[in-house]
């Protein structure tokens, strides 16, 4: 009997581990078997680049349906905020990654390249910067196969030369975000630490190819760049891949809080979040003529010309989303460490997670309305071409459907959860008893706040000066 009541007891405590979920477990660490769905994406990918230049014409919707309509919406911004970084546990690059560093140079990496906001100025610079300028680029074929072929060969060079897959860790467009985000989930992988303490030679840090120690990760309170390959779990079976409460990494102290983390929360926010409510969302209200971006790129294109297919008021919401987002943060912080007479730096680094939430679990608004109205049938009708299947599918909504409106409840489940992120990791500092704390906490919290409102306002230019569905068309 007493036995029993404590295996009940010790059950109740002990966090689900998804490994033990029977069919889960088996596939999870079975390392064949994920190969073999990395390979099948593989191929999708180096099929839709080949048609991308087989067929550059827009008639092509399988080369952009498969990136823009798949991989970007999906498994980003849905995974991301549930299951973690597992896009990179299927990532077909991830998996090229780790067999050129196997049988590659294996030589070591310049420090001064070691720094994980390369890749995400790779990204705003390629990526978000054209979207915002050039706003028909990627809506055509070519240009997107270019640049998956460009990353593709990129990402086999490094790891060819370089060694612990350092391509996952610095270069990859989409490495820090997944790093930074990788909080916001629900899952934590971890290890049984009984088994490690009697453990002398940690197969799991043997078996990771990116040198990681997962048996740290919980005292670290970081999964570092963990990639979520499964390596470590199927060298040890004390491996474990945990359910946890939503985003508790960001309720407890980061032992060694790394600057780029809160850096890639800020720039994101400002290039992604911001930007696309400035630029695609008040932008496509009545109010459009009245908003300076607006107004300031009209002036600029009167004085320049600019040619067709450049969109400079979409450059100019772009300077001004980043701009805000510096503002909000940098300036907030620097009032606050006045405030509460205390190291802007520490602040900076020790409550800036609290705006993890923001850009995550806020772009799920964006990407449910779109998935009804553009990515299903983009990416369903682009296989069917691809594959030959003679499948059309319609919308399931059209976006001017007011129902689809409900989806921006995640814009302020975002900006609530992160006001009181800020609260929890102020007071986890002691910060809450300072006779001031009211009025620093207003200051760190700007850039949520200025979210929150940002949003408010975008809803109430939608149903005061509703749309004229013209031009825009977006990722
Ligand atoms: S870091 Fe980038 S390349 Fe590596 S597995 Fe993740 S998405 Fe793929
Ligand atoms: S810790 Fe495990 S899952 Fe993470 S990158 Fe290393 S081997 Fe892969």
């Amino acid at each position: 009997m007493q036995e029993v009541r404590v295996e009940l007891k010790d059950f109740r405590k002990e966090r689900r581990n998804i490994f033990d979920i029977p069919a889960a477990g088996s596939i999870l660490r079975n390392i064949n078997f994920l190969n073999g769905v990395r390979l099948f994406l593989l191929f999708l990918v180096i099929y839709a680049i080949v048609y991308g230049f087989i067929n550059p014409t827009k008639e092509n919707l399988f080369t952009t349906g498969l990136f823009w309509g798949l991989f970007w919406p999906f498994f980003m911004i849905i995974t991301l905020p549930t299951v973690g970084r597992f896009f990179c546990t299927v990532c077909p690059h991830g998996f090229l990654v780790r067999f050129f560093t196997k049988i590659g140079l294996n030589k070591n990496l310049p420090v001064k390249l070691k720094n994980p906001l390369i890749g995400l100025f790779v990204l705003i610079l390629v990526y978000w910067f054209v979207v915002y300028t050039f706003p028909s680029v990627y809506n055509n074929p070519l240009p997107t196969a270019l640049l998956f072929l460009g990353f593709t060969i990129l990402a086999i060079t490094v790891s060819f030369v370089f060694r612990n897959g350092v391509y996952c860790k610095y270069f990859c467009p989409i490495g820090s975000i997944c790093t930074s985000f990788n909080r916001v989930g629900f899952t934590w992988l971890s290890t049984n630490h009984e088994d490690c303490l009697k453990c002398k030679k940690p197969d799991c840090a043997i078996a990771c190819p990116y040198k990681f120690n997962p048996s740290k990760f919980d005292s670290k309170n970081s999964m570092e760049e963990c990639t979520l390959c499964m390596e470590c779990a199927n060298a040890c079976s004390s491996v474990r891949w945990e359910i946890r409460k939503w985003g508790h990494s960001l309720y407890e102290k980061i032992p060694k809080p790394q600057s780029f983390e809160v850096w890639t929360y800020i720039l994101i926010i400002g290039v992604i979040t911001i930007t696309m409510k400035f630029h695609h969302g008040l932008s496509r209200t009545g109010l459009s003529d009245s908003l300076p971006w607006t107004i300031i790129g009209k002036y600029l294109d009167s004085i320049f010309h600019f040619p067709k297919g450049v969109d400079i008021v979409g450059f100019v919401a772009l300077l001004m989303g980043i701009g805000s987002a510096l503002l909000f943060s940098a300036v907030g912080f620097y009032i606050a460490s006045k405030i509460l007479n205390t190291d802007y730096t520490n602040l900076f680094n020790n409550i800036g997670y609290a705006f993890a939430p923001i850009m995550i679990v806020g772009g799920l608004s964006h990407a449910l309305s779109f998935f009804f109205f553009d990515y299903y049938p983009h990416f369903v009708n682009g296989i069917s071409q691809a594959f030959f299947l003679n499948i059309t599918v319609e919308p399931l909504a059209s976006r001017s459907d007011p129902w689809l409106r409900v989806f921006t409840i995640f814009n302020y489940i975002a900006g609530f959860w992160s006001l009181y992120l800020v609260h929890k990791r102020m007071s986890l500092f002691g910060f809450n008893l300072h006779p001031k704390y009211k009025l620093a906490f207003l200051f760190v919290s700007a850039l949520p706040i200025f979210y929150i409102l940002l949003s408010v306002f975008q809803q109430y230019a939608f149903m005061a000066y509703p749309p004229t569905f013209h031009h825009h068309h977006h990722h």
